[in-house]
C-alpha cells in the first residue's frame, strides 16, 4: 500500500484529470469535440422541429467509433470503460440531447446490454453490428400501465418447446422505430416468465407478430429521438436469443440500469455546461442601465449558483464513473444519486439560461428553451426522481456503512 503521504503518491494524485484519466480519454475528447461543433450542432434545431431521428448522423457516429466505446475490440468497440461512455453523452448532450438519448438507448441499454449479458455466440451476431450502427438497438421495459414497479410488467414469456412465445405491449421506447413506418433493427425485451421474475430476450426485426405500434409524436423534449410504442402479439422467439437463464433478468436489467442512470445524468450536465456558456456569452454582450448585464447582482447569482452546481454534478458523475465496473451490479447508489443531482442541476441551469436571456431566451434561435425541455426528461427516464429517492434511501439503510 503506497504511503498517502509521500511527495510521489501525492504527485501522481494531483496529475489525474477525473475527466480525461487516460491518453484514449483525452483522444476521445477531441473527436468528440470536432463531431458535435461540425455535424450534431448544425442539425440539432432541424430535427427538434420535424421531431425526427437523424438516422445518417447516427450512422457517422458509428464510422468514429462513439457508437460502441464500451465495447471488446474484437467486436469492434474501442474496449474503454465508463468515463469514455459518460464523455460520450455528456458531448453529444450539449447540443443536441434528443441525438444523444437515442445514441445511450443503443449503445448502453441494447449494445452494453447484450455485451454483459449474452453468451459469446450472441456478443458475436449482434456487437460488430451494433458499434458501427448497421443496427440500431433499443431496451424495452416500459409498459403502458407499468412503469417504475418494473416486476409487475405484463408482457408475458411463455416457454414452448425451443421457444418462447412472447405477447404484451411495450411503450415509450426510444429507438423503438427509425421513422414512423420502419422499425428498429434489434431489441433486448425483458418479459415475465413467472411471479416477479423477469428474463431477457433479444429479438429482431421481421419476426411474425411483431410490429410498430404508435409513434409518441408531440414530446415535450427529445425530439430528435424517435419513441414508440411496440406490440408482441404471439411472437416466437428461439431459446437461443434467451440472454442469461430464465429468470436472470431482473438481475441483467438492475446491472444496465445503473450505468443507464449514469450516462443520462452526464447528459444532463452536458445541458447544463451549454447553458452556461449561453448565459455567460450572453451577459456579456447585452447591455442594460448602461452597463453589461454580467453587472447586475441578480445576474451574477444565476451564472454563479449554477456553474456551482454543474461544477458539483459533474465530479459526482465522473468519480462515479471512475468507479463503476460495466460487469457488476451492486454500484446503484452513486449512479441514481449522481442522476438525482445532475438532471435537476441540468434542468436548473437552462431555466436561468432563459431568465438571463429574457426574451430572447424564449426564442427557438437561442437554444436554450431546447435544452430546457429536453432537461425535463432526465427527471423521469431511467428512474423518476422519485425512483432515486427510493433506492438511495432503501440502499443507505441496509448497508449505512456505504455513507463514507
Ligand atoms: C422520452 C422517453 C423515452 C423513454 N425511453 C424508454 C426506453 O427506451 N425504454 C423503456 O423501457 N422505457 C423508456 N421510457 C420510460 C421511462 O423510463 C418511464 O417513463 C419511467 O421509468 C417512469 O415510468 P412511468 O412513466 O410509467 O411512471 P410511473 O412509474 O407510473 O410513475 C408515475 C409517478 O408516480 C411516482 N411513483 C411511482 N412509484 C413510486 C414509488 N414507489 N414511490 C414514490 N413515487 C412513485 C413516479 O415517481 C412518478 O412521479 C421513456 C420515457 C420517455 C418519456
Amino acid at each position: 500500500m503506497p504511503d498517502p503521504l509521500a511527495s510521489d503518491a501525492n504527485e501522481d494524485w494531483r496529475c489525474l484529470d477525473l475527466f480525461a484519466p487516460t491518453t484514449e480519454h483525452a483522444l476521445l475528447a477531441e473527436t468528440l469535440e470536432e463531431f458535435v461543433a461540425r455535424e450534431v450542432e448544425p442539425q440539432a434545431a432541424d430535427h427538434d422541429r420535424s421531431e425526427t431521428f437523424n438516422a445518417a448522423l447516427f450512422r457517422r457516429a458509428g464510422e468514429l467509433g462513439l457508437l460502441g466505446v464500451t465495447l471488446p475490440d474484437e467486436y469492434g468497440g474501442a474496449g474503454l470503460d465508463a468515463v469514455a461512455s459518460v464523455r460520450v453523452l455528456e458531448a453529444l448532450s450539449s447540443a443536441d440531447p434528443g441525438f444523444a438519448l437515442a445514441v445511450l438507448s443503443h449503445s448502453i441499454l441494447f449494445a452494453q446490454n447484450v455485451n454483459v449479458n449474452a453468451n459469446d455466440l450472441q456478443r458475436k451476431h449482434v456487437l460488430p453490428r451494433a458499434a458501427t450502427g448497421e443496427w440500431i438497438g433499443w431496451m424495452c421495459m416500459t409498459e403502458p400501465g407499468v412503469g417504475t414497479d418494473v416486476l409487475a410488467m405484463k408482457t408475458r414469456a411463455r416457454r414452448d418447446g425451443d421457444h418462447y412465445v412472447l405477447d404484451g405491449i411495450k411503450t415509450f421506447i426510444t429507438n423503438g422505430g427509425v421513422d414512423d413506418r420502419t422499425l428498429g433493427d434489434a431489441f433486448v425485451v425483458y418479459a415475465s416468465t413467472g411471479e416477479r421474475s423477469l428474463t431477457s430476450f433479444l429479438v429482431e426485426k421481421g419476426v411474425e407478430g411483431f410490429r410498430l405500434g404508435q409513434k409518441w409524436s408531440d414530446k415535450l423534449g427529445m425530439r430528435a429521438s424517435f419513441t414508440a410504442e411496440l406490440v408482441f402479439d404471439g411472437v416466437r422467439v428461439p431459446v437461443g436469443n434467451r440472454l442469461g437463464a430464465e429468470g436472470e433478468g431482473t438481475l441483467a436489467m438492475m446491472r444496465n440500469l445503473e450505468i443507464e442512470r449514469l450516462a443520462l445524468a452526464a447528459m444532463s450536465t452536458g445541458i447544463a455546461r451549454r447553458c452556461l456558456r449561453v448565459m455567460v456569452d450572453y451577459a456579456n454582450e447585452r447591455q442594460s442601465f448602461g452597463v453589461p448585464i454580467r453587472e447586475h447582482g441578480q445576474v451574477q447569482r444565476h451564472i454563479a449558483e449554477n456553474f456551482a452546481a454543474y461544477r458539483a454534478a459533474r465530479t459526482y458523475v465522473y468519480d462515479t464513473a471512475r468507479r463503476i465496473d460495466l460487469n457488476c451490479t451492486g454500484q446503484r447508489l452513486d449512479a441514481d444519486g449522481a442522476k438525482l443531482v445532475a438532471s435537476q442541476v441540468g434542468k436548473r441551469a437552462a431555466d436561468a439560461a432563459i431568465q438571463v436571456l429574457g426574451g430572447y431566451g424564449y426564442m427557438g434561435e437561442y437554444v436554450v428553451e431546447r435544452l430546457w425541455r429536453d432537461a425535463k426528461l432526465l427527471e423521469i427516464g431511467g428512474g423518476t426522481l422519485e425512483a432515486h429517492h427510493k433506492n438511495i434511501t432503501k440502499d443507505l439503510a441496509r448497508d449505512p456503512s456505504q455513507l463514507r
